[in-house]
C-alpha cells in the first residue's frame, strides 16, 4: 500500500508561485537549461521531474522532444500544464514510490534540485526508480545543491543559542526537520522573492526533513550497490547557487 507523501501538501501551497513569485536562483537560468539540455534533439524521449522547473519543461518541448513530466503535487502539475505551451504529458507521481509503468523509456531524465528536498532514503529511493526508467544508454542529469541554505545556517545558529538544535537537526546526516522547528523556523525563515509569508512557512513546514549534501555524499549515494549509477561527468551549473549538474549513466 502506497503511503501519502505528506510533502506534496507543501508543493499545492505553493504552486505556480514558485516561478511567477519565488526567487529566480532557485530556478535554472536559460544558460544552465541548455546544459541541461545538451544533446538532447527532436525525438529524444525526455522525462522531467519537478513539474516546477517550467523553463526547463518549455525548452525540452521546442527542441521537438517527446516530453513527459512527473510530479507529486496535483497542484504544481495543474499550474504547469497551464503554464506550458505545446504537448508535454504531465503525471501526478511521486518519484520516490516504486512504479513499474515507465521501465526503460526515457534517453534524458533531468530533474534540478530535487534531491535537495529529499532525505536520503527519499535520494535513494528515487534513484533507484529513476534508473528503473532509463532506456539503455540513456542518462539522468541531476542538479544538486551544495552545502548548506542561507536560511538552515541561520536556524541552526538560533538552534545552537536556544539549545534546541537536536530537536530539528541531525548532525550525523545533514539532515534538517522544518516541521519539527516550531519558533525558529518562525524566527529564522527567509524571504523568497514575493511569496507571501504564511504561504512560506505552510510550504516549509510540509516539506518536513531535507538532508544536505557536501561534495563527497552525491557520488558515494549514487554508486550504492542498492542504486547502480555512476557519475559519467559534473559541473557546476553558472547560474545555480552552489550546486553541480551531474550526469549518471548506470553502471
Ligand atoms: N529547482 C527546482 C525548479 O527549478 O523548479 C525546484 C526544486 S524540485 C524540482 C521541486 C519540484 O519537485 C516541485 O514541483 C515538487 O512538487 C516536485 N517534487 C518534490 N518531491 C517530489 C517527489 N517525491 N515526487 C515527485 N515530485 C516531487
Amino acid at each position: 500500500m502506497n503511503v501519502e507523501n505528506r510533502k506534496a501538501s507543501g508543493w499545492d501551497v505553493i504552486g505556480g508561485q514558485f516561478w511567477r513569485l519565488g526567487r529566480t536562483s532557485a530556478r535554472p537560468s536559460m544558460k544552465d537549461v541548455s546544459l541541461y539540455l545538451d544533446g538532447v534533439v527532436s525525438q529524444s524521449r525526455v522525462c522531467v521531474i519537478g513539474a516546477s522547473t517550467v523553463d526547463l519543461i518549455q525548452a525540452s518541448v521546442n527542441c521537438g522532444a517527446s516530453v513527459t513530466v512527473l510530479d507529486f503535487s496535483e497542484v504544481m502539475c495543474h499550474d504547469a500544464r497551464e503554464a506550458i505551451t505545446g504537448p508535454a504529458e504531465m503525471l501526478c507521481m511521486d518519484i520516490t514510490v516504486q512504479e513499474n509503468r515507465f521501465a526503460a523509456c526515457f534517453d534524458a531524465i533531468l530533474c534540478d534540485r530535487l534531491v535537495n528536498r529529499f532525505t536520503e532514503a527519499e535520494a535513494i529511493a528515487a534513484l533507484r526508480n529513476i534508473k528503473h526508467m532509463l532506456a539503455g544508454r540513456g542518462m539522468i542529469r541531476c542538479g544538486v545543491k551544495i552545502g548548506l541554505y542561507e536560511m538552515d545556517r541561520r536556524m541552526i545558529a538560533a538552534g545552537a543559542k536556544a539549545g534546541r538544535l537536536h530537536e530539528f537537526f541531525d548532525e550525523a546526516t545533514a539532515t534538517i526537520d522544518f516541521a519539527a522547528a516550531g519558533a525558529i523556523l518562525e524566527e529564522c525563515v527567509v524571504p523568497h522573492g514575493s511569496i507571501p509569508h504564511n504561504a512560506l512557512l505552510d510550504w516549509y513546514k510540509a516539506r518536513g526533513k531535507e538532508k544536505r549534501f557536501a561534495e563527497s555524499d552525491f557520488p558515494l549515494l549514487v554508486a550504492r550497490q542498492d542504486v547502480g549509477l555512476r557519475v559519467a561527468s559534473q559541473l557546476w551549473l553558472p547560474d545555480a547557487p552552489s550546486t553541480i549538474m551531474y550526469e549518471l549513466v548506470a553502471d
